[in-house]
């Protein structure tokens, strides 16, 4: 039986073999990794995947919780996406983005018809950080000011501008390559900046404070406020009723442009289109990325107000790139589309979510005393894992690293000592699995996240 196929399109087998070892030689000998110490990492080399499935070389099974990067939303290879990049190349690979083409215009309107109220074009990017980029370029160019404000616990990529506004400490060591970007605080009930003891208090204490600071940064210097819909890495936080649309009124009432930035968000994650179509508000600009073809051909792109577009119909956009639409990544994203509608893939989020996520994730905050709050929406979730309820201490420090964060790392551990890949970030076990896992799957590590959360228990403290 074959197991996998390798690069040269030989049938293999599963096992510690010369296939193995030249993967694991040649990453060690010439990848040069993310966010990486070069000498202390020891990449986990994949043999294949299939659905919500990929397996390592030696065979192992594991259930993907994170979908990649929470980009991974219709799953490893899926025939739908597979055959349109097939079809696609066999037609014509590339174009140069200044001649117009059918995939990238075709993607172009299907997103407008998907996007807010007033949405008029898209440009495309390359990925989520220059779509941020170009976001943010567009409002600065568009409004004449300069000053971005973003928040903390946020992740907006890695490149110039993107990095400065990430509010964590992946921005930290890259601090200063913008200094126009302020930093402001959002709400985050379950450890309130405003001491907030209800939502409603939460939401207006957050607004009161961005509504201050706006005041004492200059209103006329700020070109935009951005925001991760729903954060995503930082912790799941869903917004508070009510916060989107009052964000949306001080933009309103200063000039400000509103940047959704929906790279993890986008293309049904929380059961929406569009994570914002799920709170009431209409932003001028969002960007997004990996789920508009679940990273198949890399691709992102910012969806442009009719304001912001006609800044721009008779005096040129100062700014463009080689693959700007690239036709094979184009392709998979028209493809994306008619695969959401033919499977269902928005009520099916909101239906798995509902049904089989929260009750359950209802029951591990009742049975396991570490976790200190689940939340989420759709196919997204987060359980915040604490030493103690009452004090809320998480169960390793803020940015724990090495011994520090040993406790968590052993319960990520159990996850995958039981089959399933975690998207583990903080003190937190988060839930974003492909869009188009099975039911039975999705109970099945549900299962396993039970009895790995019995270790985060073994840590517990308080009373
Ligand atoms: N914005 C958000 C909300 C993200 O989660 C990410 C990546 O995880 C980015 C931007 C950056 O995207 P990319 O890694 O494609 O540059």
């Amino acid at each position: 039986m074959t197991d996998y196929i390798d690069l040269y399109g030989a049938p293999q087998d599963f096992g510690d073999t010369e296939a193995q070892r030249e993967v694991r030689a040649n990453d060690r000998g010439y990848v040069f990794h993310s966010w990486s110490a070069q000498g202390q990492i020891n990449p986990l080399p994949i043999a294949k995947g299939e659905g919500a499935r990929f397996w390592d070389y030696d065979g192992n099974e594991y259930l993907d919780f994170s979908s990649q990067l929470v980009n991974l939303n219709l799953g490893h290879q899926h025939p739908g996406l597979v055959k349109a990049i097939q079809e696609q190349a066999g037609r014509l690979t590339t174009i140069q983005p200044a001649f117009a083409n059918d995939a990238r215009g075709e993607l172009a309107k299907r997103i407008v018809e998907h996007s807010f109220e007033g949405a008029r074009s898209v440009f495309f990017t390359n990925g989520g950080a220059e779509a941020i980029e170009y976001a943010v370029r567009l409002a600065r160019q568009h409004t004449g000011r300069r000053k971005i404000m973003s928040r903390y616990r946020s992740y907006h990529g890695s490149t110039g501008t993107a990095i400065t506004m990430t509010g964590e400490p992946r921005r930290w060591a890259n601090d200063t390559i913008d200094t126009s970007v302020v930093h402001f605080f959002g709400p985050y009930q379950y450890r309130s900046a405003f001491w907030a003891e209800t939502p409603e208090q939460e939401t207006e204490r957050a607004l009161a404070h961005l509504e201050q600071q706006v005041q004492l940064e200059g209103p006329g210097t700020i070109a935009a406020i951005v925001l991760e819909t729903v954060t995503g890495t930082n912790g799941v936080f869903v917004p508070p009723p009510g916060y989107l649309p009052g964000v949306r009124a001080i933009c309103d009432k200063y000039g400000i442009l509103m940047i959704c930035d929906e790279v993890m968000v986008g293309f049904g994650r929380t059961g929406e289109w569009f994570a914002y179509q799920g709170f009431d508000v209409a932003p001028d600009l969002v960007t997004f990325a990996k789920g508009v073809n679940s990273g198949y051909v890399p691709l992102g792109g910012v969806v442009i107000s009719e304001a912001v577009h006609n800044s721009f119909v008779d005096r040129p956009f100062p700014g463009g790139l080689t693959y700007s639409g690239h036709p094979l990544a184009c392709a998979a994203g028209v493809a994306t589309f008619d695969i959401f509608e033919a499977e269902g893939i928005i009520e099916r989020v909101r239906d798995l979510g509902a049904r089989v996520v929260e009750p359950r994730l209802r029951e591990f905050a009742e049975k396991h005393p570490s976790v200190g709050e689940y939340r989420g929406k759709g196919l997204f979730w987060a359980l915040e894992l604490v030493l103690d309820r009452e004090t809320r201490e998480p169960l390793v420090p803020f940015n724990a690293s090495g011994e520090a964060a040993a406790p968590f790392n052993a319960v990520v551990a159990a996850c995958k000592a039981r089959g399933v890949w975690p998207f583990a970030a903080g003190n937190r076990l988060q839930i974003a699995p492909p869009l188009v896992i099975s039911e039975e799957d999705l109970v099945k590590g549900l299962d396993a996240l039970d009895e790995a959360l019995t270790v985060a228990d073994g840590y517990y403290t308080g009373a």
